[in-house]
């Protein structure tokens, strides 16, 4: 096939079934076709890179040139960025085909895709249920078959438990791995992005497109870029996997934990040795989180004033006026709490409560890690509690909306990459199974998951 013959098709099946998901915010036919059909032309002459002509979708919160960023939100509804992110960048110059601009929380602030501006995104598995978040669009596109790849971003979560609630293989790679230029800043110290797909081996393709060191992004580690489908077929035998009794206490569902325990034993038969660890501080990890995260958006987010892009309010009495209700009509409810939250833990006085207590357990959580690395070369558990739960269920609970990502966060305050892969049906939705690896070990995850896949 060609790549304008699959662009087609895929372009048609998101034109006939994307109603029923949601999933895309912004379809771009047109400029996908026209990429196609350049990318056809470099494949005839013999010129070509992995990904060349390969359709994928980008989340929302990456800038694109020309096309509109809406991340998720009224304030960037009628934001047209004339840049593109270093990440869809890169795929550009791999001869990618972008379909369009996926789906997600507002801001990437949630767990169900429900706090998006343009509506929920409904899972394929169930279309009554939620997809997960904040990717959920990236996630669901996937899921049914609408783009064999997507770009995701993750910062508590948002990549491994969409991935999870819709049977796909997402991974957050080691912080500052892959570039944040031109990805719209949630939480700058948390924030990383990574591809969803429909394997490991798929993710690997995408990886090697997205990673590198960028002079643009302070943060970016500098390491060579690298060919992560090398190893995938490497032997796991005398792998030590850890398995911390932390994520399997209270809030598991007991049929999540079962289908996790039948991947842990499959890992054995591969080869694999199980390794009880502790993750002592597990539990500080959400509280943390939930002071760390919303200090760092209400600073990101006071670039959004109504003066210089994004929403404007109509009729500003004065300035305080303009900033009050531009802000108040382009945010919604849930990046408001964060940005009230965020600005509260800052302020003089609650500081050092609040802000620094935060930071010091964040400490703590990171050498947990540490020292389990001492003993195991990987950690594995569930991604989330829970399968995709009901649409509407947990949109009125922020705090149960919070614990969706129990098993996550600690792996974004600690820097470390994870993955979410499937590991089998719950009632007939799809549960994830993740891995936590050590520092830009994303290889060897990718490997071990390739194994058992
Ligand atoms: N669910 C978490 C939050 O709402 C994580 C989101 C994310 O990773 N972007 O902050």
């Amino acid at each position: 096939f060609s790549s304008v013959e699959i662009t087609r098709h895929l372009l048609d099946r998101i034109q006939q079934l994307d109603s029923n998901y949601n999933s895309f915010i912004t379809v771009t036919g047109e400029m996908a076709l026209a990429q196609a059909a350049a990318a056809d032309q470099r494949l005839a002459a013999g010129e070509a890179p992995a990904l060349c002509g390969v359709p994928i979708a980008h989340k929302d919160i990456f800038c694109t040139s020309g096309v509109r960023t809406s991340c998720g939100s009224r304030m960037l509804d009628n934001f047209v960025p004339p840049y593109d992110a270093t990440v869809v960048e890169k795929f550009n110059s791999a001869g990618s085909v972008t379909l369009g601009k996926t789906n997600m929380d507002e801001f990437a602030m949630g767990s169900s895709n429900e706090s998006s501006y343009y509506g929920p995104v409904k899972n394929p598995w169930n279309t009554d249920c939620v997809p997960g978040g904040s990717s959920g669009g990236s996630a669901a596109a996937v899921a049914a078959l609408l783009a064999p790849g997507t770009t995701a971003t993750d910062t508590g979560g948002s990549i491994r438990q969409p991935a999870a609630m819709t049977n796909t293989t997402g991974l957050k790679p080691t912080y500052g791995r892959v570039s944040r230029w031109g990805m719209i800043a949630f939480a700058s110290s948390l924030d990383q992005a990574g591809p969803i797909a429909r394997n490991a081996e798929d993710c690997a393709y995408l990886l090697s497109a997205m990673a590198g060191h960028d002079d643009r992004d302070s943060t970016s580690l500098n390491r060579p870029e690298q060919d992560y489908t090398l190893n995938l077929n490497d032997s796991i035998t005398g792998l030590k996997i850890g398995v911390p009794k932390e994520y399997f206490g209270e809030g598991l569902s007991t049929d999540v934990a079962a289908r996790v325990q039948d991947a842990l034993n499959e890992f054995e038969k591969l080869g694999a040795e199980l390794v009880d660890i502790t993750l002592p501080h597990t539990d500080l990890a959400v509280p943390a989180y939930y002071v760390i995260a919303p200090a760092e958006a209400s600073a990101n987010l006071s670039r959004f004033d109504g003066v210089r892009y994004g929403h404007r309010c109509d009729d500003p009495k004065d300035l305080r006026d303009l900033y009050m209700r531009s802000r108040g009509e382009g945010f919604g409810d849930e990046v408001q709490r964060r940005i009230l939250v965020g600005t509260y833990a800052l302020s003089a006085g609650y500081y050092d409560a609040y802000y620094n207590k935060a930071q010091q357990v964040r400490r703590l959580i990171k050498q947990d890690f540490v020292q389990a690395f001492e003993k195991v070369d990987v950690i594995m558990g569930p991604t989330a509690p829970s399968p995709a739960f009901g649409l509407g269920e947990k949109k009125s609970d922020p705090v149960a909306m919070y614990l969706e990502d129990i098993f996550t966060i600690a792996t974004n305050l600690a820097g470390l990459p994870g993955m979410s892969l499937p590991c089998g049906l719950v009632n007939h939705m799809p549960v994830g199974l993740q891995i936590i690896g050590n520092y830009l070990e994303e290889a060897r995850m990718l490997n071990i998951a390739h194994r058992y896949q």
